[in-house]
Parts: structure tokens; C-alpha cells; sequence
């Protein structure tokens, strides 16, 4: 049996009688490599290492250091293919899919490739009588990520581009589910020419997890998962004194107004709903059709595109969206279609019990349509994470609005219209961190920043973009002035005022 094992720099030694975790070929169903877990003993050793070799790296001018990413960049290009099949292999998306994923985490690394630029500090000439003041961003120290299946690739590297550019030490914790990509990129990262220490990917399940929060030279830790773990993970983290960024789940609804262009928002909605087999944080699952007349022609177009669907395995280049990630997960998904249904749903399309012939131990979900379905069920307030699509119709465009705004999830939402100014009046108001208008997955591009609201987030700052860069900085300023020998002013015993 294939063995994942830790990456670690430095001269941390190797764990000694490790714990394991198996991993999953989603597709056949079987298990095709064990992953070695790390202990307590081997976070402290990774953290004494990195803690001793982060103060050279932040030394390190930012021009050099952001060559190591301009490295690192062509590197990932290079294997772009091979990084795509290992990470579909593990995950289930397809490998178009997983090369979107790959090409979303190099947009980061694009990004921090500009890091001279984005650490300029900020100057005042004369903000008083001979009084210069200057603010500069630091790097924290040793930072760690925790970071969901979903995304092997863009979210390790969400987080570890920008905190390594700024100058920290980094412990990435991924998914102990589809831990290959991330310690792949590890090792790019260490051939693009970072320095021994400054990365280490340690696997593990919430025993490691817990280790990270605990261990006090570990300065701040992001974090990308479930809402109820990241709950937990910002409160111990914040406990022990920690920075913490936690984004957690989501339900994003797609609001339909009676003026869409119902060809056009079909085609993104089945797309957004069904993609990844619907394991997106930014997926589309919750669709708002105003008005019975709109949720009609709508749900009749659904049905249609839904019949053209394509469930296949990983590398079937005509395959729409492949397994989901567990045989536990798919019975989860499978388990909510029949709570939606016993909660009054109506059950339109039903993809439970769904076999590819040829793969019948593989774990595929078919798609899923739900109709008449009310907020107060557990099935809509609850995430599903699966291909099951859900119709709340509503009267009028405030009542949709209210519905996304109510949700215990404020993750994303996308509107459908053809009308700017109702459009306009939806992104101010509704209470939903990233917002779509005709735009199904309103995921920001890497130069803005990607955070949810309400259980779709904890703590401050959002990842990447100029957010990425405070999270992993903290602000020094300093007041100074060089007084001409002799002047004085005396004492004072007033706060100091420039007035
Ligand atoms: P998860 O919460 O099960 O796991 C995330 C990480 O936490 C993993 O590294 C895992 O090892 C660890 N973990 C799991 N259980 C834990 C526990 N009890 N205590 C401490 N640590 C624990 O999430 P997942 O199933 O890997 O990923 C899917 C979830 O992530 C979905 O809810 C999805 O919406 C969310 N997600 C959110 C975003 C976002 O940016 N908001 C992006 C991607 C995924």
C-alpha cells in the first residue's frame, strides 16, 4: 500500500510509529494509500525548527523572496496535468475541474508575486513640527492552515503564498482525505528554493488539529472547513491568544427574478448546482425563483438539463461532474434527500441509489431536484454538500432577499436579472459576503478577497488579496523625529497632540 508521508524540513525526524488514515480512490471505491499522521512530539519539533529558520527568511528582501514564487509559479505550470489527475484521484472532480482548482490557487501565487509592492509600508512627511510618522508590515512568526478536502489545491495555497511571502514559517494541516496534492506543492515550493524549515506539511486528523491550537509559539492559523469544526477551531484558537480565520460552510441561494434570461441562468444554475458534485463552498444548491409563473418555466427547464447530465468517473472527458468524496458522505447527501422528501419536499428528480455501471463501488450521488421547499425544514437550513438542488419559490424580490439574508449561512448568492438598479439595490442589502449578479459562483479573483458572513466565517480578515497580506502582518508604526542638537522642549505631562 502507497504511504503519504509528512514533508518536513529541517532536519525534523520522522514520526516514530505513526497513526494513519485511508485513502480513497472515490471512483472504484477502494482504498488506495495510507496516510501517516504526525504526533504532538513531531508539531513541537516542526515548530522549533521553523520558529529558528522564519527570522533569516523574513530577512530575506521581498524582491527574493518573491522570486522563490515566481519559481514556484513556473513549477506548478510545468506539472499542472499531473497535479490535476493525483488531485481528481483523490478527490472525484474531474480533472478539467481539478485543473480549475489548481489554476485558482496559482492566481495567489501570482498575486504574492507582487509582495516588494504589497508590504510597502505607509508615510507621513511632517505630521508634526519635525515629525515624521511610518508604519511597516511585519510577518508574525510560525503560522499554521488547516484546510478542507474540497480544494486540495487553491486553498493550501490561498494561505501558504501569501503568509510565506510575507516572511513567516508555515505548518500546513490538509484534509487527511486528499492529502497528495498538498504535500506535492510542498515539495515545488522547497525546489523553487525556499529555505529548510520555512514549510511543513503535517498530517492528522482533530488530534493534530488541536495540537496546532494549543502550541503557543504558533502565532495565527486559517482555517477552511465545516461550520461547526471551524466554530470550535476559532474558539480554542482564539483561547490560546492565536490570530484566527475560520471559514466554515454554506448554502448559497440563486435568485431568479421574473426579467432573467431563464436559458442563460438555467445553464450557470445546473452548472453551479451539480459541478464538483456539488462540494463547493461556492456552490449553487438553493434556487429562488420569484413568482410561481417563473419557478414553473424554470423548473421545467431544470428537469430537461438535468436529464443531459453526465455522471462519470474522474478522467471521462465528457463526464459533468464525478463521485463524491466518501461512501460516508454519499450516504450523508442520500440521508437529507429522504429527510427533505419526509419534511414535504417535493422529490422532482431523485438521484439516491445512482450506480455507474462499471464503478458500481464508487460513490456517486446522480443529481437531484427538490421543489417546494420551505425555510423552515431542516433539509434547506442545513448544508447538504452533494448534487441536490433545492427550489424555495417566493412572491416578490424582497422576500427572496430576506430568505438569503435570514439564512444561518451567508457564504454566497448570485441573482439572476436583467434589471440594474434591482440588482444594485440586492448587492447593498443583502446580508451574504460575496455577491453574484448573472454570475453563478461569485468566487473573487485573487487581487480582491474571498470570506462569507454570518456561520460562513469566523474571526477577521478574508482570504488572499490585500485581507491575505493583514492576516499574516501585523502593523508596527513608528513616530520619529530628529531633533537638532540642543533643541529641546521640556516636559510635558498632556497627551502629545499635533495641534
Ligand atoms: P471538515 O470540517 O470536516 O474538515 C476541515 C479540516 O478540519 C480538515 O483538515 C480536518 O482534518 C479537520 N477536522 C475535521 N473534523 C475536525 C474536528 N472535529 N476537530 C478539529 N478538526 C477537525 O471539512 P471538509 O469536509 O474537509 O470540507 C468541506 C467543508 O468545508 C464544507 O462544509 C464546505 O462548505 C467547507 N468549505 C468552506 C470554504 C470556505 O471558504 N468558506 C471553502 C471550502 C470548503
Amino acid at each position: 500500500m502507497r504511504e503519504i508521508q509528512a514533508l518536513l524540513t529541517g532536519g525534523v525526524p520522522a514520526i516514530p510509529n505513526p497513526r494513519s488514515g485511508d485513502v480513497f480512490d472515490p471512483n472504484s471505491g477502494d482504498i488506495q494509500a495510507r496516510v501517516l499522521f504526525g504526533d504532538d512530539a513531531t508539531l513541537r519539533a516542526a515548530v522549533t525548527v521553523a520558529e529558528a529558520a522564519q527570522p533569516a527568511w523574513a530577512a530575506v528582501n521581498p524582491q527574493r523572496r518573491a522570486r522563490v514564487f515566481f519559481r514556484f509559479k513556473e513549477l506548478i505550470e510545468r506539472e499542472r496535468d499531473a497535479l490535476a489527475r493525483l488531485l481528481a484521484s483523490e478527490h472525484g472532480k474531474t480533472v478539467p475541474d481539478a485543473l480549475g482548482d489548481i489554476q485558482r490557487g496559482l492566481d495567489v501565487v501570482e498575486f504574492v508575486c507582487g509582495i516588494p509592492h504589497l508590504l510597502k509600508g505607509e508615510f507621513t512627511e511632517g505630521a508634526g513640527p519635525g515629525i515624521d510618522v511610518y508604519s511597516m508590515r511585519q510577518p508574525l512568526g510560525v503560522v499554521a492552515g488547516i484546510t478542507p478536502f474540497n480544494f486540495p489545491a487553491m486553498i493550501p495555497l490561498w494561505m501558504l503564498a501569501p503568509a510565506i511571502a510575507c516572511g513567516n514559517a508555515f505548518i500546513l494541516k490538509p484534509s487527511e482525505r486528499a492529502p497528495s496534492v498538498p504535500v506535492r506543492l510542498a515539495e515545488l515550493l522547497r525546489e523553487a528554493g525556499l529555505p529548510d524549515g520555512i514549510i511543513q506539511v503535517i498530517h492528522g486528523d482533530k488530534q493534530m488539529v488541536d495540537a496546532i491550537l494549543d502550541e503557543p509559539r504558533i502565532k495565527a492559523v486559517s482555517f477552511v472547513g465545516s461550520s461547526d469544526v471551524a466554530q470550535y477551531v476559532y474558539a480554542r484558537g482564539t483561547a490560546t491568544g492565536k490570530r484566527m480565520q475560520c471559514m466554515g460552510g454554506a448554502k448559497n441561494h440563486g435568485i431568479v427574478m421574473p426579467d432573467a434570461d431563464l436559458d442563460q441562468a438555467v445553464e450557470e444554475i445546473v452548472g453551479a448546482a451539480y459541478g464538483s458534485a456539488g462540494e463547493r463552498c461556492m456552490a449553487l444548491p438553493v434556487v429562488v425563483p420569484v413568482g410561481d409563473a417563473t419557478a414553473d418555466r424554470l423548473r421545467e427547464r431544470l428537469v430537461a438539463a438535468i436529464g443531459g447530465l453526465r455522471v462519470g468517473i474522474s478522467t471521462d472527458p465528457d463526464a459533468d461532474y464525478g463521485p463524491v468524496v466518501s461512501a460516508a458522505h454519499k450516504a450523508r447527501i442520500e440521508g437529507y434527500v429522504g429527510l427533505a422528501i419526509a419534511e414535504g419536499s417535493e422529490v422532482v428528480v431523485d438521484g439516491r441509489g445512482f450506480t455507474l455501471q462499471g464503478h458500481e463501488r464508487g460513490f456517486f450521488v446522480g443529481p437531484t431536484l427538490l421543489d417546494r421547499v420551505t425555510a423552515d425544514m431542516r433539509s434547506y437550513q442545513e448544508e447538504i454538500f452533494g448534487p441536490v438542488l433545492q427550489m424555495v419559490r417566493v412572491d416578490d424580490a424582497q422576500a427572496a432577499m430576506h430568505l438569503a439574508t435570514r439564512h444561518p449561512y451567508g457564504n454566497g448568492v448570485a441573482i439572476f436579472t436583467r434589471d440594474g438598479g434591482a440588482a444594485r439595490n440586492f448587492a447593498a442589502q443583502v446580508e451574504v459576503g460575496m455577491v453574484g449578479i448573472n454570475v453563478p459562483i461569485p468566487v473573487p479573483v485573487s487581487y480582491h478577497s474571498f470570506g462569507g458572513w454570518k456561520r460562513s466565517g469566523f474571526g477577521d480578515h478574508n482570504q488572499y488579496g490585500m485581507e491575505g497580506i493583514r492576516f499574516f502582518t501585523r502593523v508596527k508604526t513608528v513616530t520619529q523625529r530628529w531633533p537638532a542638537s540642543g533643541e529641546r522642549q521640556g516636559s510635558s505631562f498632556t497627551i502629545p497632540t499635533m495641534a
